[in-house]
């Protein structure tokens, strides 16, 4: 089958995948027409699978009284059985939508349910127990860690790695020092990643100011807690001073344009975060309330342009957010992330609408600009069809 392929450098051709691998790679001539595209799978760096049955739920509401009024109620709500249904159905969704790989924290409890929704959806998964020592008593626990060894023995590395454990201390609110610092040394001592939230909201800035005289990054790097595996969502506030602090621990951001602005937490400036690595995240279907890539990077793209005109970040960059960024913040680039002969098939075929002139010259705008979700054909995680439109 011939398509416009979006390889590092994108070209019409065709791709042969043998055994779950991208085998072959050649170029055919150009058509009259394209009406075909092939996209690496999508990767989304922050996700709550979880939360998806809370969609339409939490209206209206700002990060805090969000979580505290609507998100940790419902999640302490949740059985083992409600947790995979939830679950399943956000991640059913990310793959229509042409999510391949997601970075999925969960709550407190029934993270094995979490687990089990993404064995059975076949969708990519690192997946973590969202750690919390701190915060509503339906939720926090006295060692978060303990669980976290049973995940491990049970999860890591399933399906030829297709799911992994993560760490996932939720945010400095909910986490005590000891906590963030026991979860940063487990992290580095068995190379698992670290995903968490940081500087998203004001109000949560300056409470931990408040309470510690440091920034939320400054804190979790005098407690030890960051490293090069640390997946950081938001970073909406954040100074130069949190920045350098970010590089120098070679921390991986987790852009979420959508759900930043839907919780009214503000624009992050991805421009200034560009020396760091970039990924993209839907968030959860609570705060955003779709799980839609092709939205979220046109978003981005158009946020960066509000904010620098046309030396904002370049639609290319905003899709290598989407795709290899979130690969290489999941150490995982060797692996998957891009259309590269050797790599495992994670992808999209994408037609084309007949109403829309997809210009080679300009693939990138042409994708952010003119096509859709519901323009996918058909998704594939390691060579298996995993969605049909
Ligand atoms: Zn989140």
């Amino acid at each position: 089958m011939n398509a416009f392929l979006f390889t590092p450098k994108p070209f019409y051709g065709s791709m042969q995948i043998k055994k779950g691998i991208i085998e072959r790679i050649s170029p055919s001539r150009f058509p009259k027409r394209i009406d075909r595209l092939v996209l690496p799978g999508f990767i989304s760096t922050h996700i709550h699978t979880i939360q998806t049955h809370a969609r339409n739920t939490a209206e209206n509401l700002e990060l805090l009284d969000w979580l505290k009024k609507k998100i940790w109620p419902f999640e302490a709500s949740l059985t083992k059985k409600t947790a995979y249904a939830s679950s399943f159905t956000g991640m059913r969704e990310c793959l229509e939508f042409g999510i391949t790989t997601i970075l999925d924290m969960a709550t407190t409890r029934h993270t094995h349910s979490v687990f089990e929704a993404a064995r059975d959806s076949g969708i990519r998964a690192f997946i973590g127990k969202a750690l919390m020592d701190q915060g509503p008593k339906s939720l926090i626990e006295k060692d978060p860690l303990s669980e976290v060894f049973d995940l491990l023995a049970d999860w890591h590395g399933f399906d030829n790695k297709r799911l992994q454990v993560t760490l996932s201390p939720r945010f400095a609110l909910s986490c005590s020092e000891k906590l963030l610092r026991e979860a940063g040394r487990l992290s580095n001592e068995l190379k698992l990643i670290q995903h968490s939230h940081i500087s998203e909201n004001l109000k949560e800035c300056e409470w931990i100011e408040e309470h510690f005289g440091f920034s939320n990054v400054e804190l979790l790097n005098e407690v030890g807690s960051l490293n090069d595996l640390s997946v950081l969502a938001h970073s909406v506030h954040v100074s130069k001073k949190d920045i350098a602090l970010l590089k120098k621990n070679g921390c991986s951001i987790s852009h979420c344009p959508v759900s930043n602005l839907k919780l009214a937490s503000g624009i992050a400036d991805i421009k200034r975060l560009s020396a760091l690595n970039l990924s993209l995240g839907v968030d959860g279907a609570a705060c955003n309330n779709l799980l839609d890539p092709f939205f979220e990077m046109r978003m981005a793209h158009l946020l960066s342009r509000s904010l620098h005109g046309l030396k904002g970040v370049s639609a290319e960059n905003i899709f290598k957010m989407a795709t290899v960024g979130g690969a290489r913040a999941l150490h995982s680039e060797k692996q998957f992330g891009t259309l590269q002969v050797g790599k495992e098939a994670d992808y999209l075929v994408v037609n084309v609408p007949e109403r829309v002139y997809f210009n080679p010259k300009f693939p990138y705008e042409s994708l952010l600009h003119s096509i859709v979700a519901s323009n996918i054909e058909s998704v594939f995680v390691k060579g298996r069809r995993v969605f049909t439109c």
